[in-house]
């Protein structure tokens, strides 16, 4: 599951599993009224994910 969140305020919009938006979806913040435009992959989410990856492997080896 991914958190979709507002790219204005980052206010949680929805959660989603992989693969569940097959299309463009449009969804109105309720915090900030920001019209959000989504597509099957986005890529804030993505990043994040391979930031923490790169993260964890660079602090594995803490005897160095
Ligand atoms: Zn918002």
């Amino acid at each position: 599951m991914v958190n979709i969140r507002c790219g204005s305020c980052s206010a949680l919009l929805f959660r989603a599993g992989q693969g569940a938006i097959a299309n463009d979806i449009e969804i109105k913040c309720r915090r900030c009224g920001t019209i959000n435009h989504l597509r099957p992959v986005e890529p804030e989410p993505d990043r994040q994910e391979r930031q923490a990856r790169n993260n964890s492997c660079g602090s594995t080896s803490p005897r160095d």
